[in-house]
Formats: C-alpha cells, sequence, structure tokens
C-alpha cells in the first residue's frame, strides 16, 4: 500500500473523530510481515488542549449523571465487546504480532473489567456512622475528581485501555486516552464502541503521540489523575513530573518475574506452565515468567523444559498452529537478539537459541525470535538483571526454598511471581515471605481478576492504589467526609462551645 492511501489514526475530540494537523507521523505496522497498516498522528500541542478541554466541559453535566444511567453504558458497552470480540482480536493480531486466541484473551480480560464498571452502583458507596455525637451524623461521598487521563502501553492495547477508562467514567469522571502509538488500532475500535453504547461527547477523548504529547499530559493544570502502564525508566518520569504538578498518579512498570520450583511440584503441570508463560505473546507481558528458580532436585528438568520450549511454533500470530508471534518492533527484535549474545559472553549456558528462527515468504521480513532459554544464569549478569521482554528464559540456582525466597526479594521489581510445588506449608510460607505483589500458586500469571486490583510492588509500581477492583475507586473518587447536625424546633440550645468537642 502505498503511502497516500494509509488509513490516518483520527483523535477523539468531543465525540467527533478528526484527522490531526500534525506534520508528524509514524506508521503503524504488522511485526510479523512489516506490511503497513495505518498512519498515526504525534498530536499537536492544540490537539491535546482541545480534548483535555472538551473533557473538562463534559465533566460539568457528566459528574451529575446518574449513577444507574452511567452503569447501564457499561453494561451495553461490555455486550458490544462481546459481539465484536473476533474481529477485535484479528485487528489486535494483526497490529501487535499475538497469537488470535491470545489476542481474544487480551479483549476479554479488558471486557471483564467493563463488567465491574456496570457494577459501579454497588462500588462507589460512601459510608455512614449515625449519632457520632448527639443528633450527629457523619457521611462520605466519594466524587469523582475532574478530566483523568490514561497512558498506555504496546503490549495489551485492549486490555490496559479497558483498565483506565472505563472504571474512570462509570466513576463519574472524564478522560483524555493515549494509547500507544505502535498499535493503535484496536485501542481505537474499542472507542468507536464505547461511543456507540452511548458515552456522551467530550466524556471519553483520545490523542495520539509520545514524549511530548505525554509531557503535556503531565503539566495539564486541568488534568487531576494521571494512569500509566508501561517500562519503569518512562513510568519513573511520568510519576515524578506529574506528581510534581499535583496530580494523583499511578503508574504499573517494569518487570522480572520469579517462579521457584520445588522438586515435589507436578512436574508435567510445571513444565507446560513455564513454557507457556515464558514464551506465550513472545514474552511481551509485564507478567510473563522470566526467571525459573529451580531448587534441589528440580535442577534436573532443564532438558524436559527445552524439549517443550522447542516443540512451540514460531510464526505469525493469525495462524491457528503459531505459538509465539513476533516481537513488536525491528527494535525490540535488535534489543532481544543483543540481549541474548550478552549472556554468552557473559557465561551463562545458551540451552536453546531461539534467534533466526526458519521463516518463510512474508515472514522472513518479521520480528521473529524464537524461544530462548539460559541455564546457569546469576545475579549481576544483564540478562538477569534487565527486563529482556522478548521470549527469554532464564534459569537460576537455588538449594533450598529460602535460598529461592532470599533471591527473589533482593531483585528490585515487585510485580510477579509464582510458586510450583504440593506442599501447602512452603506455599504458606512463600506467601507470607516473598515480597512481591501478585502471588501465583501453582498458577504462572496471577494477573487478578477485576473482583481485585491488581496489584504490583515495589519498583514495578509508583502511587498506592492499583488499577480496576476496589482500589481503583479510590483513586478516580475523592473522598468527602460530611458532619451534619439538624435541630428539631424544640431543640434546647446549649450555649456557645468554645472545645474541639461535638457535643
Ligand atoms: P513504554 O514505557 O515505552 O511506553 C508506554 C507509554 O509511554 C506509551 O504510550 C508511549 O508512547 C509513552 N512513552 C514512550 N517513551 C516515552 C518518553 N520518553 N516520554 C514519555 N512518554 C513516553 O512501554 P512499552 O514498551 O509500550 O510497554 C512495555 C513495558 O510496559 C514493559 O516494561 C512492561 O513490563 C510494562 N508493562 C507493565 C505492566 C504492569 O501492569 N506493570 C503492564 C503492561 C506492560
Amino acid at each position: 500500500m502505498s503511502r497516500d492511501v494509509l488509513p490516518q489514526v483520527p483523535l477523539l475530540i468531543n465525540g467527533e473523530f478528526v484527522q490531526s494537523r500534525s506534520s508528524e507521523w509514524r506508521e503503524v505496522i504488522n511485526p510479523a510481515t512489516q506490511q503497513r497498516l495505518a498512519r498515526v498522528p504525534m498530536a499537536t500541542p492544540d490537539e491535546v488542549a482541545a480534548a483535555v478541554a472538551a473533557a473538562q466541559a463534559a465533566f460539568k453535566t457528566w459528574r451529575k449523571t446518574p449513577i444507574g444511567q452511567r452503569a447501564r453504558i457499561f453494561l451495553k458497552y461490555q455486550q458490544l465487546i462481546r459481539d465484536n470480540l473476533k474481529s477485535l482480536a484479528a485487528t489486535l493480531t494483526a497490529e501487535q504480532g499475538k497469537t488470535l486466541a491470545d489476542a481474544e484473551g487480551d479483549v476479554f480480560r479488558g471486557l471483564e473489567v467493563v463488567e465491574h464498571a456496570a457494577n459501579i452502583g454497588s462500588l462507589q458507596m460512601g459510608e455512614r456512622a449515625h449519632n457520632v455525637a448527639g443528633g450527629v451524623d457523619t457521611y462520605t461521598l466519594l466524587q469523582p475528581l475532574g478530566v483523568c487521563a490514561g497512558i498506555t502501553p504496546f503490549n495489551f492495547p485492549a486490555m490496559i485501555p479497558l483498565w483506565m477508562f472505563p472504571m474512570a467514567i462509570a466513576s463519574g469522571n472524564t478522560f483524555v486516552l493515549k494509547p500507544s502509538e505502535q498499535d493503535p488500532l484496536v485501542t481505537m475500535r474499542l472507542v468507536e464502541l464505547a461511543l456507540e453504547a452511548g458515552v456522551p461527547p467530550g466524556v471519553l477523548n483520545v490523542v495520539h503521540g509520545g514524549e511530548a504529547v505525554v509531557n503535556a499530559i503531565c503539566d495539564h493544570p486541568d488534568i487531576k489523575a494521571i494512569s500509566f502502564v508501561g517500562s519503569t525508566r518512562v513510568g519513573t518520569h511520568v510519576y515524578q513530573r506529574a506528581s510534581l504538578a499535583g496530580k494523583r498518579v499511578q503508574c504499573m512498570m517494569g518487570a522480572k518475574n520469579h517462579a521457584i520450583v520445588l522438586p515435589d511440584a507436578h512436574k508435567e503441570q510445571t513444565l507446560n506452565a513455564l513454557a507457556g508463560a515464558a514464551f506465550g505473546a513472545a514474552g511481551q507481558r509485564c507478567m510473563a515468567l522470566s526467571v525459573a528458580v529451580l531448587v534441589g532436585a528440580a535442577r534436573a528438568w532443564v532438558p524436559e523444559l527445552v524439549e517443550r520450549a522447542k516443540r512451540l511454533a514460531v510464526g505469525a500470530g493469525d495462524s491457528a498452529t503459531t505459538d509465539v508471534g513476533p516481537l513488536i518492533s525491528c527494535a525490540a527484535k535488535e534489543r532481544v537478539e543483543a540481549l541474548i549474545a550478552r549472556g554468552v559472553a557473559e557465561g551463562a549456558r545458551l540451552e536453546l537459541d531461539g534467534r533466526l528462527p526458519p521463516l518463510h515468504g512474508a515472514l522472513k521480513d518479521g520480528n521473529f525470535v524464537g524461544p530462548t532459554i539460559f541455564s546457569g544464569v546469576k545475579p549481576g549478569m544483564v540478562i538477569y538483571e534487565q527486563e529482556v521482554f522478548g521470549p527469554v528464559l532464564v534459569i537460576v540456582e537455588a538449594e533450598t526454598l529460602d535460598e529461592a525466597i532470599a533471591l527473589i526479594n533482593a531483585n528490585p521489581n515487585g510485580n510477579g511471581t509464582a510458586i510450583f510445588t504440593q506442599s501447602g506449608a512452603a506455599a504458606r510460607r512463600f506467601e507470607e515471605e516473598i515480597d512481591v505483589g501478585q502471588v501465583g500458586i501453582n498458577v504462572p500469571i496471577p494477573v487478578p481478576v477485576p473482583l481485585f486490583s491488581f496489584t504490583g510492588s515495589r519498583a514495578s509500581k509508583l502511587g498506592d492504589l492499583g488499577p480496576y477492583g476496589k482500589q481503583v475507586i479510590m483513586f478516580y473518587t475523592q473522598t468527602k467526609t460530611i458532619t451534619a447536625r439538624w435541630f428539631d424546633d424544640d431543640a434546647v440550645t446549649s450555649g456557645v462551645n468554645t472545645t474541639i468537642t461535638l457535643k
């Protein structure tokens, strides 16, 4: 397709899909084939300002919209997403690369948050205490903040935008979304469906861009809260810059997720879980298992793990036989290949080398790296210290469970971890001692369902409250406490009270 006829990704401002006037654009590219799919603008400062102004104006009425009316929009929205699941997944796979089945999972995990948003009536409730002093009641209101913004990464272009705007809007805020510029197409389709479900003009707005647009969002005085998901480097910058501008900020960031394998673990289940969680989505998940800590006799399981990884098929995500799709970009592929070379140079044992998988036809140009396994990895090696964000599993050894726990607690990241064992006592010790926010027990990717919140910790998270679940209601609302007394006509006057005591 020639440059001129590539579709242009619009902005959404005040209920209208509009073409950007920017002079700066980048292309959205199918990572399996390098086919160019669309052009996405880096929005201008005026366009960002217009999106925020539209959200600010819409907030005046949206904040007072009855809670049932807000809930019903999300009831309709969840049905629209369900009806369009297959086509959403196809769009996602074309621009992001993951398999169609996994793309459906990406949409579905977001859909679960939309279902949760439809439940806003029972979530956004205050508290009330009767007679805190004679005839005095105290109660709280959870009021929306105003304009909120979301900045999302490339790796879950459906789920992560759906972590953000449904809960923010359902609780009475208006929203400006900045999707990943690498794969904005499925996000835009989800936004179209949100309008079809009844989200009014100005309540949801979208701007595209990179660093400059993100900085404008951090600085804008009318934006009250920012939810960011992405790398630790960018998230730390967003947290600092937006906090300095007085905003509420939550940043869910990078990871290095360890799985402990005890020798009493169910071997088949464990090896399957490790291979699926290390290499699924080509390792481009913030909850991917990228470090296996084999304890005691489990150290002998490496050859069987390698056999399983070898059997995974590398290819385009839209092929039913593919297990591992491409990396998002040529730059990501080069970076992962360079890290593998670094691991070899640092003396780790390359048990399985996924570089240059044999692919044919259009896929020869794709950003493919196959499953890769290193054993003999030690803290201090770059492949242990850095988030690879590719299909690379590093194996570390430990003598005991306590040694394995100490290793994980010494790592700065705290996103996810898992233990594989048949011992309840070992699992209980692990869950109590491990300093990581999301813990799996024989569950390799313990991303909580939206009844709970996503609870990454330490270097993987900045801000106190997580996305979705109950925590996000606190994030997207301001608690106001009312203390009230009403006098009967015959109430006795007790004179002037000059103390702080409520009488
Ligand atoms: P990224 O940090 O490069 O990009 C995230 C967002 O920030 C994008 O919208 C991007 O446009 C913007 N951005 C990029 N560079 C910027 C800059 N210099 N200044 C301001 N904004 C900038 O992340 P990514 O590569 O899209 O996503 C992968 C990362 O996200 C991984 O580190 C992964 O672990 C992390 N992630 C974390 C979670 C979580 O919940 N903890 C979930 C998914 C992904």
